[in-house]
């Protein structure tokens, strides 16, 4: 049997957030990963000489104060980054196109191209974006939220800082709210703009999602946006490499089956054999973890956790084509003017490849990820044919990718997230931020209110590489703060 300080499920990015804050700080760290590739939802795989990204394409986070700088100035990884402007291009159902500028008075000006001039769409935006730099200010200063101890607390009044007061009545409050108030509910389209965008980005509506939340959401291309060289692997590998100089263990198909107490720490009875441990950290969703675990979750945990039918998971398409996208970015939502009705999906998803990046498809090629929800997908059942040739249809209808350059496409939907990541259901994208749930009722970093943490995108503050990495920011410092 072999031991270790930490045991840490999993290795999607909120595990490695975590491993590598930990083996900084010289503790022994080992990471048990089910699939043969390390990253999650933030991965990548290749098929016939295309690189696909396995789900998330999008990049931030990097910013000041924001979480994945905050993680890289504490542990010296460089990642390697291009800068994109624009983020991304919205295609209305009507086939115009908005481009999503990084700079807030640049998109509100496009914003105005499409919905006129009118000032309570400028006074909207504004208030939005100030909203949004807000919480991610408060979220890179409060790394012991939500408080469940006492230390917790004492930590918030230490780092408390005037400001962050402004953002508690705005959790009180919905962005349909704040559109009822500016009064843009009949601008055309604009609805269908709001809740698709967060949809992506909040797993959730304008009617279902809290303020500071959604503000985030809504403003996500108003950080700086990145794309790494080789896809999501990219983004990860330089976190791999340091872990593998820290000496941490990241065991590859190594699938935990069972988790229990033993002599005051772990016992993971796993694939590979037995492994001891001092603290565990868990970077599977909460439905997941409950699974494995045979001693007993905090209440206050597992009576928050979501069904099937509360979630959802992506339907995904990977294409190869010849030529490139006849467009500035390389990430675009499309609207659609009637829906996907196996999926009652009003948009989907599109990103490619940077021109610049030569490792992803063969010379004068390109590969493209295509994502869109589904929901309840525990229950969902569709014809993925018909799916594929809407999409396509209005790919080649919006000149993004003609059909006749197809070369390759493959498509999967929950099945293939459950086998690729293990996840419940297949559930990805985390737990939608709902608005009933307010920021410090979300799932807590302590497991068992012993020495075993949670962090991914179940648990506070929710989805995203930012998301995420401050999860995994989190349950080291309360593990940090409770034992060491
Ligand atoms: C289609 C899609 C598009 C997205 N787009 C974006 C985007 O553009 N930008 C963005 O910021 N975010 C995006 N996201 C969200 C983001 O990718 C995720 O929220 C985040 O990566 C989740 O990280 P995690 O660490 O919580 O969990 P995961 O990435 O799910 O990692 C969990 C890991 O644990 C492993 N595991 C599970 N069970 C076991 C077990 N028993 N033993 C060992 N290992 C186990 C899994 O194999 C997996 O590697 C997207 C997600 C999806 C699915």
């Amino acid at each position: 049997m072999k031991n270790t300080d930490v045991a840490i499920v999993g290795s999607g990015l909120s595990s490695l957030v975590s491993a590598a804050l930990l083996a900084t700080e010289g503790v022994k760290v080992s990471i048990f990963e089910q699939n043969y590739l390390p990253g999650g939802c933030t991965s990548s795989y290749w098929r016939k000489g295309y690189t696909f990204d396995s789900g998330a394409t999008t990049i931030v986070g990097f910013d000041d104060g924001m979480p994945m700088k905050i993680f890289s100035d504490r542990t010296g990884i460089d990642f390697h980054l291009r800068k994109l402007d624009p983020p991304m291009q919205v295609h209305m159902p009507d086939k115009k196109v908005l481009t999503r500028y990084n700079d807030i008075n640049s998109w509100i000006k496009e914003a105005e191209t499409y919905w006129g001039g009118d000032a309570e769409l400028r006074k909207f935006w504004k208030e939005m974006h100030q909203v949004s730099k807000r919480v991610w200010k408060v979220s890179g200063q409060q790394t012991q939220f939500p408080p469940s101890k006492a230390k917790d607390l004492i930590s918030l009044v230490k780092n408390f800082k005037p400001g962050q007061l402004k953002l508690v009545p705005e959790v009180f409050k919905t962005v349909q709210q704040e559109i009822d108030n500016y009064k843009l509910n009949d601008l055309k389209h604009f609805k269908q703009f709001i809740n698709e965008q967060l949809l992506i980005s909040a797993q959730n509506f304008a009617e279902e999602v809290n303020k500071p939340f959604g503000a985030a959401a809504l403003c996500y291309t108003n950080y700086s946006n990145y794309y790494a060289d080789g896809g999501l692997m990219g983004l990860i590998q330089p976190i791999i490499d340091y872990l593998e100089e820290m000496g941490v263990d990241l065991m590859l198909r190594n699938p935990v089956e069972n988790i229990s107490k033993e002599n005051g720490g772990y016992s993971l009875k796993t694939k590979k054999g037995e492994f001891t441990s001092k603290y565990l950290i868990s970077g599977i969703p909460v439905n997941n973890t409950v699974q494995l675990c045979d001693f007993e979750i905090r209440r206050s945990n597992t009576s928050k956790i979501m069904p099937s039918e509360k979630l959802y998971s992506a339907f995904q398409m990977g294409i190869g084509f010849k030529g490139r996208l006849n467009s500035e970015a390389i990430h675009h939502q499309i609207l659609l003017d009637n829906k996907i009705q196996e999926l009652d999906a009003e948009s989907f998803f599109l990103s490619v490849n940077h021109p610049k990046d030569k490792f992803r498809a063969p010379e004068g090629h390109s590969v493209a990820n295509i994502s869109m929800h589904i929901r309840n997908p525990g229950n969902t059942r569709f014809e993925k044919e018909d799916v594929v040739e809407r999409v396509l249809k209005e790919l080649d209808q919006r000149n993004l990718i003609k059909r006749d350059s197809v070369d390759y496409l493959h498509s999967s939907t929950q099945f293939s997230w459950e086998k690729w990541t293990n996840r419940a259901f297949g559930f990805v994208g985390g737990y939608p931020q709902y608005y009933s749930i307010k920021p410090w009722q979300m799932i807590d970093a302590r497991i068992d209110g012993d020495k075993a943490y949670q962090c991914g995108d179940s648990t506070y503050p929710g989805q995203g590489i930012p998301g995420v990495a401050l999860s995994g920011m989190i349950a080291v410092e309360k593990l940090k703060a409770d034992w060491l």
